[in-house]
């Protein structure tokens, strides 16, 4: 390429050298398009008899390889990445309705996922109806009603950290006839695989656990080939499909899932153990606790552990979770987001929950005095030190 103009060779100048042997870490590939040595080679990669790559927006390496760990992970057939995680949801729900139908989802949604159900879903035609998840009997009472297409269940709720009993709801949805689908993004298939209970397709924001530094903004689904398929294509078709390097932090944050699962799990057991000996708390929720509503059946299906979302009432409502919050923490911040390795705190009466109203909000558990914690993965007696001083605060207010 020596005989180059200046202005040529800096296009062309440097070809990208792929080594023979395999780098012993992920490669990040930033590209957008890829070449075809000829149109034999264009045929082969298009119809699929060749492996190729051929455009961002249909999948690049590292989101191949990233969904290749979660399907391996989650024991699927196979995984699609997503540009959020409520792109998975979306690409999920509106792949099994395919045009029509109605859905059963759980009461206590994410709020995105609510206001997709309300925004888009209700208001583009389909019927929407809400359940308590925990309430096998009012499930079976819904499925039967509405025989939906769709049943949308969470696997650990926010913020109660309420446990879907995912073997029975599954069944319920396949007598049902419809597919179950299961965001396990609290859970992590870590700790829960739903597609071993009986679920169709899984989903996962991958922002929080999997990711786990507060760095990705991504999704994933994952299931059997065929229904994963349909919604890559959908996902493709709108170019939500998960960006290269969201898929290559994501795969990052997987090596260590793990390890972190485990102690988010014991942190967040050892806090609650805490939060229950403090006497301005009425009352704790996190499944590794015996007065949890659904302990025993954490037990069973949560053997590796019980997740990392503590929350907990404060005895005198609002006025105090204003005192609490007001500076006295010194390494636990005031953070929207979940699932990542720092400690992070949020109040869901202004945050998660902020859309619903407060007869909504109260009906589901979420009180005016509810603070939830994402418990990180510091030295356990860091992380109560720190709340003791917060707890010392709100006494000191009230004193004054
Ligand atoms: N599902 C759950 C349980 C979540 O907490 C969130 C986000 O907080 C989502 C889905 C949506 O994920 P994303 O923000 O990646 O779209």
């Amino acid at each position: 390429m020596s005989d180059l103009h200046p202005d040529t060779a800096a296009v062309h100048a440097g070809r990208l050298e792929i080594p023979s042997n395999r780098a012993s870490s992920p490669p990040l590939f930033q590209a957008s398009s890829y070449e075809f040595a000829d149109l034999e080679n264009v045929e082969e990669i298009y119809s699929g008899r060749v492996s190729g790559k051929i455009y961002g927006r249909y999948g690049g390496p590292n989101g191949a390889q990233l969904e290749l760990a979660v399907a391996e992970l989650e024991g699927a057939e196979a995984a699609a990445g997503a540009a959020a995680g409520m792109a998975a949801i979306d690409a999920c729900l509106a792949t099994t309705l395919d045009g029509a139908g109605e859905i059963v989802a759980t009461g206590e949604a994410y709020g995105g996922t609510f206001a997709l159900l309300e925004n888009d879903y209700r208001k583009r035609g389909f019927d929407v109806h809400y359940v308590d998840q925990c309430d096998l009997g009012a499930v079976r009472a819904a499925l039967e009603r509405h025989r939906p297409k769709a049943l949308y269940i969470e696997a650990l709720t926010n913020p109660l950290m309420h446990v879907a009993d995912l073997p029975a709801l599954c069944a319920l949805a396949h007598e049902a006839g419809a597919t179950a689908v299961v965001d396990a993004t609290f859970a992590t298939p870590v700790l829960v695989r739903p597609l071993e209970h009986g679920a169709d397709l899984v989903v996962h924001s991958l922002g929080k656990y999997i990711g786990g530094h507060g760095d990705v903004g991504a999704g994933v689904l994952a299931g059997k080939r065929e229904p994963v398929e349909r919604a890559r294509a959908y996902l493709a078709r709108r170019g939500a499909t998960i960006p290269h390097f969201e898929a290559w932090l994501s795969l990052r944050g997987l090596r260590t899932l793990a390890l972190r699962m485990a102690r988010h799990s014991s942190n967040a057991a050892a806090v609650a153990a805490f939060l229950a000996r403090e006497p301005s708390v009425e009352r704790v929720h996190h499944p590794s606790r015996s007065d949890h509503p659904q302990h025993d059946l954490a037990a069973r299906l949560y053997r590796r552990g019980t997740g990392g979302i503590v929350a907990f009432d404060l005895r005198d409502g609002a006025p105090a979770v204003r005192r609490f919050l007001k500076g006295h923490l010194q390494t636990i911040a005031i953070v929207h987001s979940l699932g990542e390795v720092a400690t992070t705190i949020s109040y869901p009466t202004l945050s998660s929950h902020r859309m619903l109203p407060a007869e909504t909000r109260r009906a589901l558990g979420v009180g005016e005095g509810t603070i939830r914690i994402s418990v990180g993965i510091e030295d356990p007696g860091d992380i109560t030190r720190d709340l003791v001083r917060a707890f010392a605060g709100l006494r000191e207010r009230v004193r004054a």
